[in-house]
């Protein structure tokens, strides 16, 4: 718009703090009544409709996504964007709820700024992991709305706050008004961390091809995790840790990430020394530190692409050393064995290796010789079509030679479970015992009756007449090999 006096816009200000210079600039430090003689919809701007801003932008002449790049905008409950950057709602606030005293002096004594604009809100102030000022390294202090409300500054910096939009008084007191640096200034040196932030939200990237290849806010985040993982262990709670237990995190974490894929890797080997060989996972190698960025791998890019290369490595170097030492989950063994984990875990339970099946039987480890003994067992065991093949019996019947002792089940039925499937058998055994059915066929006479037939009339079990088969019970046993050994098999049922 014509006429419109602009004022500059520092390259680590908030939107919320331009735009309120901008109306003190112009004569007229009430927000709302600036924005309303312009037809600018300040609640838009605030809330980051991207209308309101694009509208703010055509007003003031500026370019298109200048402002809109400098705006905190709540996409919803849990993230906050700022320009291309996702923030978690925790870890930045729309507002500056912090400032820098001497940074407000400095400004104060910017001669060359246009007076009643001279001080401005920077956007490091609003992220909760900023303690002190890199440039002055001065404590920064919180805002107190209601202690410090006469300050231009908490003015500029809670414009964004919807109670205050509200209210029809915006307007910006005198500078004057701002306390002297050495009344307030509290020495606090700026960590290497708080350095590296306020760098990147200038746009510089200096800091290793990791952390300039990384977003900020997952940048930030894992610094901490990493400085947690090395300061406390595998196993932390990040969101309930202290204060000063996360600021020294984030400079541990900022250290380790500046040196790249190798500071990566040692961070990792540290971690993985207290492996105690419970399950190969990444989680159960590097824990919490592993689990969090494994929950959303394409936020921490490139950093979560390194970590799934070394777990590989760090996975399989016990299990090379020592084979015994590592353990294979259930789920893991059912895939080698086209089975389900519970089917898997019915073996286990029959042949002595666990004792009850949990809800989650998927996830359950067992040693690797029991798993390597299972995989064996059960890549042998048959479904109902090598049955039919085999000895070209029905189910039943095979249930009934196993309780004739003629074949073990090598998954039966484990008590107490509703939810056992039907039972497994070797494929192996089966396969001995037509071999041995058929070698005690030596007659060539047509005989009457057939394996099935004899079970059908005499109303014995399948399993008991083949006992008595074995046992030579019957005599003229022939074998016609186009048919299975059920209805192949033929004899005088005579007893
Ligand atoms: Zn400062």
């Amino acid at each position: 718009m014509p006429g419109l006096l602009r004022v500059p816009f520092h390259r680590d200000e908030m939107l919320t703090s331009y735009i309120s210079r901008t109306a003190c600039a112009n004569g007229r430090p009430d927000l709302h009544a600036f924005c309303h003689d312009l037809g600018l919809d300040l609640s838009g701007i605030m809330r980051g409709v991207a209308a309101s801003i694009s509208k703010l932008e055509k007003t003031l002449g500026s370019d298109p996504g200048e402002l809109a790049d400098r705006a905190l905008i709540k996409t919803d409950t849990r993230n906050i964007r700022l320009g291309d950057m996702m923030f978690a709602a925790g870890s930045i606030t729309p507002t500056a709820r912090k400032y820098c005293p001497a940074c407000l002096e400095a400004d104060r004594q910017d001669r060359s700024r246009l007076a009643g604009t001279r001080t401005y809100a920077r956007l490091q102030w609003s992220l909760s992991c900023i303690d002190a000022c890199e440039r002055h390294d001065v404590r920064l202090v919180p805002v107190q709305a209601d202690v410090d409300s006469d300050w231009a500054f908490e003015r500029i910096s809670d414009l964004s706050s919807h109670t205050v939009v509200g209210h029809a008084s915006l307007s910006v007191t005198t500078e004057d008004t701002i306390p002297a640096k050495s009344d307030i200034a509290n020495p606090l040196k700026a960590t290497a961390f708080e350095h590296f932030v306020a760098m990147r939200l200038l746009g510089e990237r200096t800091h290793g091809p990791l952390l300039d290849a990384m977003a900020l806010p997952a940048a930030i985040e894992a610094a901490h995790l990493f400085g947690l993982a090395k300061t406390v262990g595998k196993v932390f709670d990040w969101q309930n840790a202290d204060i000063a237990t996360l600021k020294k995190a984030a400079t541990e974490g900022f250290h380790i990430l500046s040196e790249g894929e190798l500071g990566v890797q040692e961070a990792l080997a540290g971690l993985a020394k207290s492996y105690s060989g419970n399950g190969s996972s990444g989680r159960a190698i590097y824990g919490t530190l592993f689990e969090i960025i494994a929950r959303r791998p394409k936020r921490y890019d490139p950093l979560s692409e390194i970590i799934k290369r070394l777990i590989s490595s760090a996975a399989n170097g016990p299990r090379r050393h020592d084979p015994r030492r590592s353990m294979v989950s259930l789920q893991e063994i059912s895939e080698k064995v086209a089975m389900t984990p519970r089917s898997v875990g019915r073996y286990l339970i029959q042949h002595g290796h666990l004792t009850t099946l949990p809800h989650n039987v998927a996830d359950l480890e067992v040693s690797h010789h029991v798993a390597m003994t299972a995989v064996k067992a059960l890549k042998d065991v048959a479904s109902p079509e090598d049955i039919r093949e085999v000895l070209g019996c029905s189910t039943a019947e095979l249930r009934s030679m196993a309780r004739s002792g003629l074949l073990n089940a090598v998954i039966g039925p484990i008590p107490d479970d509703a939810r056992s499937g039907a039972d497994r058998y070797s494929l192996l055994e089966m396969r001995s015992l037509r071999k041995e059915l058929i070698a005690l066929a030596k007659s060539r006479k047509p005989c009457h009756a057939s394996l099935r037939d004899a079970s059908t009339s005499s109303g014995k079990a399948a399993g008991d007449i083949l006992l008595l088969l074995k046992a030579r019970h019957f005599s003229n046993v022939s074998f016609d090999r186009t048919k299975s050994v059920f209805d192949g098999l033929r004899f005088d049922p005579v007893a």
